[in-house]
């Protein structure tokens, strides 16, 4: 049996099975010129939403750790200025409160990372707010926990939408690929009653892998995308201070999209997002 895929609404936006949401922008907020240059050219591209993160986990504690709650003011800022909802991730308890303040009754959705994706007491706190949260899988995750783990927000009674972000497999040990991209759970997600947002970033290491994963993750029948963007310099050269290998240039975002969009209609044309697909009809469509 099948669950039914219900929509959810940030702001006056709905996201639905009937149309993708992209969400783009770069992995860590780090000024207010980096923030809205990027915005300013991913919103007209095709991002539904804008995402930065503040609160940042990071592997190494030499690394750049966000500007944590003194970032949010700019984030929302962005927001506000192009209408969109915002995407920012929450990394412990006492944040939730930190950043629902800062929003000012701006739409936004809470992201909860991979590596709090069985923190049950933060999973609890944020599935109380109402807000919609986007929890990504865990990169040792099983479909099955991440599954569970959702649970615990929608029994809250917020809205929990999947992020699929690559696990780790034999690939990645060979260094092929940061992480293997699990594109059939999308699927699964999808039949336990989760709306999927596929974020191809974190899996493919490489810029230039982004949009390959990007287009796949659509193919699926994803529901939309996250997908991290930077400011590349001349010499095609990202210096976000997070994860500016795999950001990608604003024109390759806006191919992305632009392919996507032409995906997603024929998938959508074909009805392959229901069951018992007849392949034979999806072939003799025009898109
Ligand atoms: C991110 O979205 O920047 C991030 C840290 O993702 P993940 O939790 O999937 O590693
Ligand atoms: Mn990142």
């Amino acid at each position: 049996m099948l669950n039914e895929l219900k929509p959810i609404s940030v702001g006056d936006i709905t996201i639905s099975p009937d149309k993708n949401f992209y969400i783009a922008g770069p992995c860590a907020i780090e000024s207010e010129e980096q923030a809205n240059e990027i915005a300013d050219n991913v919103i007209p591209a095709g991002a539904d939403a804008f995402r930065g993160g503040v609160f940042k986990p990071r592997t190494n504690i030499n690394s750049f750790q966000g500007l944590r709650e003194g970032g949010l003011p700019t984030l929302f800022n962005v927001g506000r200025r192009h209408g969109v909802p915002i995407v920012t991730e929450v990394m412990r308890e006492e944040q939730v409160e930190v950043i629902r303040k800062a929003s000012r009754g701006h739409p936004f959705i809470y992201q909860v990372g991979e590596r709090n994706a069985q923190n049950f007491d933060l999973l609890r706190k944020v599935g109380e707010t109402g807000y919609p949260v986007i929890l990504k899988r865990g990169k040792g995750n099983t479909v099955s926990e991440i599954i569970k783990a959702a649970e615990y927000i929608t029994t809250g009674g917020s809205p929990a939408i999947i992020s699929e972000r690559g696990i780790v497999t034999f690939s990645s040990a060979a260094g092929v690929g940061k992480h293997t991209l699990d594109i059939l759970s999308v699927a699964y997600f999808q039949e336990a009653g989760f709306l999927v947002i596929l974020d191809p970033s974190h899996a493919a290491k490489e810029r230039r892998f982004v949009w390959r994963l990007g287009l796949a993750g659509i193919a699926a029948g994803a529901n939309g995308l996250l997908t991290e963007v930077g400011i590349i310099d001349e010499n095609g050269v990202c210096h976000a201070q997070c994860d500016a290998g795999h950001a990608m240039s604003f024109q390759d975002f806006k191919t992305m999209i632009q392919v996507g969009k032409s995906f997603e209609q024929i998938m959508r044309a074909n009805l392959l997002l229901k069951q018992n697909v007849d392949i034979n009809s999806m072939l003799k469509v025009n898109v």
